[in-house]
């Protein structure tokens, strides 16, 4: 079992370390992790500076890029082997509804997902990594649950399992000990409202400042979601996909648009 390891905190935050503590006894388990804070990044590749590779301990390198950057230059071409999986995280805070759209965690894993590689991004629901050892027995267990499933195997770029595709998993686990973690739940993604407002303040020089304002709160929160579940103590898991098309709109589209002119 190859195992590569990711997240967007950075490659000393408590969740990724956790995770490969937790990880470390199930095979080849190598870490390539931002250097830096990229939270939020989403999918970013760097294309216009470049990208250099450091070696923190033995498992663990990291990158002057983001989330995506590091699984992408893992894949193709530092890595000597072909992950079975890849894992990204834990990330400080939860990545429920939309926030999967911004989350670097959640692009970390898409980026190996779209190699071809199944891959689960792990967030813990509080910021703070209280019970952060927790999450990561938890997320250990998903996996062995997976394992002796057999939805984790050798898959090429063009092979599928059982004829699926390559899977992608997001998962949020609640700050709970472990006597107070109920089971897995697979949910579909809540909703937030909009965004708080962007925070200004004047800097030194007299300048304005302007500060991305927090994610707002839940907005469909009802039963289902990621959100209720990982309130009623679950650990919630979505599978993600990455087709945005909006396949019932485009009916409506061509008729009442197209067609007109
Ligand atoms: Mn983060």
């Amino acid at each position: 079992m190859n195992i590569l390891i990711s997240n967007d905190d950075g490659y000393r935050a408590p969740g990724i370390l956790a995770l490969y503590e937790a990880f470390k006894s199930l095979g080849h388990v190598e870490v390539v992790a931002p250097e830096l804070n990229n939270s939020a990044k989403s999918n970013a590749l760097t294309l216009n500076s470049p990208l250099y590779v450091h070696q923190g301990n033995p498992a663990f390198r990291y990158v002057n890029g983001t989330p995506a950057d590091c699984v992408h230059i893992a894949l193709t071409g530092l890595l000597d082997f072909r992950p079975d999986l890849i894992i990204s995280g834990i990330n400080n805070g939860a990545n429920m509804g939309d926030d999967t759209i911004y989350s670097g965690t959640v692009g970390a894993a898409m980026e190996g997902y779209l190699m071809g590689i199944p891959s689960i991004a792990f967030s813990q629901v509080e910021k703070g990594w209280e019970y952060v050892d927790v999450a990561a027995q938890r997320a250990r267990a998903l996996v062995d649950a997976l394992m002796q499933k057999g939805l984790i195997g050798h898959f090429s770029d063009e092979e599928t399992l059982d004829g699926q595709q390559p899977w992608l998993l997001n998962v949020n686990i609640p700050n709970l000990p472990m006597t107070e973690q109920k089971g897995f739940k697979i949910c579909r993604l809540g909703r937030r409202h909009a965004a708080e407002k962007v925070i200004t303040q004047i800097n030194p020089r007299g300048e304005t400042m302007y500060w991305i304002g927090a994610a707002g709160p839940a907005k469909d929160e009802s039963e289902g979601t990621d959100f209720f579940a990982t309130a009623q103590g679950f650990t919630s898991i979505t599978p993600l996909q990455i087709d945005l098309t909006n396949y019932t709109a485009m009916a409506p589209w061509a008729e009442n648009f197209i067609n007109t002119f």
